[in-house]
């Protein structure tokens, strides 16, 4: 280009207006695409700087004089401050896909700039970034010759592009293979300027101003390995997001089992497991990371490890093959959970479940001790109700036969006292009648005298047999002693007493009775007296047994009536 002449410089005009222009579109498809991945975003920023300088370098190309070109450098220089901070900041994001730009680190980076626009404002007073004098390039371009402070920052320029460039060799050597080509890719793009600035600065080339074109291919070529091929293979969009925030451990290996990525899950399962980790984990093997061996087939397992302290992991973890673009097996995909907790949680389950079983197992056959002693109580119940009864029978019967007469079976005296007292008490709250009659047997001693005793006992069982059979269920009929017989009549007066009887006698002296073998006729006499209120069971039977005395004195076989006038009542056969 040397022979070019005076002729270049609208050539050169438009060289720099085009790459102002192909820079300006990559900054802004950069832009747009910055959430993508925190690389793209610094060549956004680096394409912008790049488009700002080669905009400058036309309008330094078109300067008429050394002074106006003096003034359009400076303001070139204002977008120049910004592309070895954008480069370094892009070798950083794409070497380690999860690095951002903290606050600490935009500042360091924005001193060198903010010093370059002031000492290139402030060069008019002490010219030590343009020195006084210039020059004119073959091209006719003004160009100021340079003082100390443009080499201080040339130097802090290629500082900065040093590390980022040495960053991407190691990336390079060390890192996955798959991402290789994108390492390559920066690399060649990076060095178009370095070759470009060191040429101009050297004077190889006719030109001085070709480093931002150098640029301007540098950000194609970036934007080219980057947004065009990379991206789209590497990281879709949403997924990153996802990726970072889903709770199981994702980490994708190549082929060798060195890791290309993993999410922040995995990060921390894999710190937790091992301490001491290098900061970054992404190109490491993971067999040299967790000392287990590397995916042989794709599946699903379960695996226990042990941490640094011995304490044990229980991990679910899913295996499957990457493939590349051409169907080629590229890696793989390890997703993993920790089901430690869980696991505890169903073994305390299970161990819960047991000891309830055997619980119910013990309450079963608590129960069902229960129920045997229950059941044995209940025959027990029934046997002392039966045995209960069988004493009120008993009892009953005791009773009955304490009532009773033991010959003639009718009640006996005490029984007689008793009924007699309850049956007056009645009459007396009844305003009621009641009466009694004393009987005896006449000349009962001749029948024992003459037939014998045994004889006797028959005569007064059938005289018994014919007493009760001749009085009302209501009446009282008791064996008073000996061959005496007390009958009470309540409700009757004495009158009705004596008429009943005196039936009675009639009867019975009209009805021979059968004893050991002689049929024998039998009378009896008796008194009766009527319930005075204010006597006792003894007074009435003490009038009767007086009416009955009267009775026998009188002839016997016979009725008398105690009281006032008892001639007037009585009756004789
Ligand atoms: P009266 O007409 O005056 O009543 O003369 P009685 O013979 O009936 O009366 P007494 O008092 O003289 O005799 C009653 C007799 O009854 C005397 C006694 O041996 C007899 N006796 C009393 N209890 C029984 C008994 O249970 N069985 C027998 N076989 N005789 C009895
Ligand atoms: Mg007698
Ligand atoms: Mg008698």
């Amino acid at each position: 280009m040397r022979g070019c002449g005076v002729s270049g410089r609208p050539v050169l005009v438009v060289v720099f207006v085009l790459s102002a222009v192909v820079a300006a579109v990559v900054a802004a498809t950069g832009w747009r695409r910055r959430r993508s991945a925190s690389a793209v975003g610094a060549l956004a920023f680096l394409a912008a700087g790049i488009a700002g300088w080669c905009l400058a370098d036309a309008f330094v190309a078109l300067a008429a004089d050394a002074g106006s070109a003096r003034i359009l450098q400076s303001v070139k220089f204002l977008a120049v401050g910004l592309v070895p901070a954008g480069l370094f900041c892009l070798a950083l994001a794409v070497v380690d896909r999860r690095w951002r730009p903290g606050r600490r680190v935009v500042v360091l980076l924005g001193i060198e700039p903010v010093l370059l626009v002031a000492s290139v404002v402030t060069n008019p007073w002490h010219h030590a970034f343009f020195l006084a004098t210039g020059t004119v390039d073959p091209q006719g371009v003004h160009t100021p010759e340079v003082g100390p402070l443009f080499w201080a920052h040339t130097g802090y320029s290629y500082l900065l592009l040093a590390v980022a460039v040495a960053r991407l060799v190691q990336a390079w050597v060390k890192g996955p293979p798959a991402q290789r080509g994108l390492y390559a890719a920066i690399l060649a793009g990076a060095l178009a300027p370095i070759a470009a600035n060191v040429a101009s600065l050297a004077g190889w080339v006719p030109v001085t101003g070709l480093t931002s074109v150098g640029f301007c291919v540098t950000a194609v070529i970036i934007y080219w390995a980057l947004v065009r091929r990379s991206l789209p293979e590497l990281v879709p969009v949403a997924r990153e997001r996802v990726f970072d925030m889903i709770g199981d451990a994702v980490v994708t290996m190549d082929a060798a089992g060195r890791i290309l990525d993993l999410n922040a899950a995995a990060e921390r399962m894999l710190r937790q497991l091992r301490s001491g980790l290098p900061d970054r984990l992404v190109g490491r093997s993971l067999t040299e990371v967790l000392g287990g061996p590397p995916p042989e087939q794709s599946g699903e397992t379960e695996l226990t490890l042990t941490d640094d302290a011995g304490r044990a992991f229980d991990l679910n973890v899913h295996t499957s093959v990457l493939y590349d673009s051409r169907g080629g097996p590229a890696g793989w995909a390890v997703v993993t959970r920790d089901v430690t907790a869980l696991n505890r949680q169903r073994r305390e389950l299970e161990q819960a479940n047991t000891r309830l079983h055997d619980k119910q197992g013990e309450l079963e056959r608590v129960n069902a001790h229960l129920r045997e002693q229950q059941e044995e109580l209940e025959r027990g119940n029934a046997r002392l109700c039966e045995q209960l009864r069988t004493i009120e029978v008993l009892r009953a019967d005791l009773a009955e036969q304490a009532a009773r007469d033991a010959l003639t079976g009718l009640h006996n005296r005490r029984h007689l006292m008793e009924e007699l007292r309850r049956a007056m008490a009645a009459a007396i709250a009844g305003d009621q009648p009641l009466s009694l009659a004393l009987l005896d047997i006449d000349h009962f001693k001749q029948v024992n005298d003459r037939y014998g005793h045994r004889a006797g006992d028959e005569v007064l069982i059938g005289f018994a047999g014919l007493l009760g059979g001749g009085v009302r269920h209501s009446d009282i009929v008791a064996r008073h002693g000996g061959e005496e017989f007390v009958v009470v009549f309540p409700g009757a007066t004495a009158e009705q007493a004596r008429a009943r009887v005196d039936a009675l006698r009639e009867r019975i002296a009209g009805e021979p009775v059968q004893a050991d073998g002689h049929t024998l006729s039998v009378t009896f006499s008796a008194g009766v007296a009527a319930l005075v209120p204010g006597h006792s069971a003894d007074d009435l039977l003490h009038a009767a047994d007086e009416a009955l005395y009267a009775a026998k004195r009188a002839g016997r076989n016979r009725v008398h009536v105690a009281g006032p006038r008892p001639e007037a009542s009585d009756t004789a056969a």
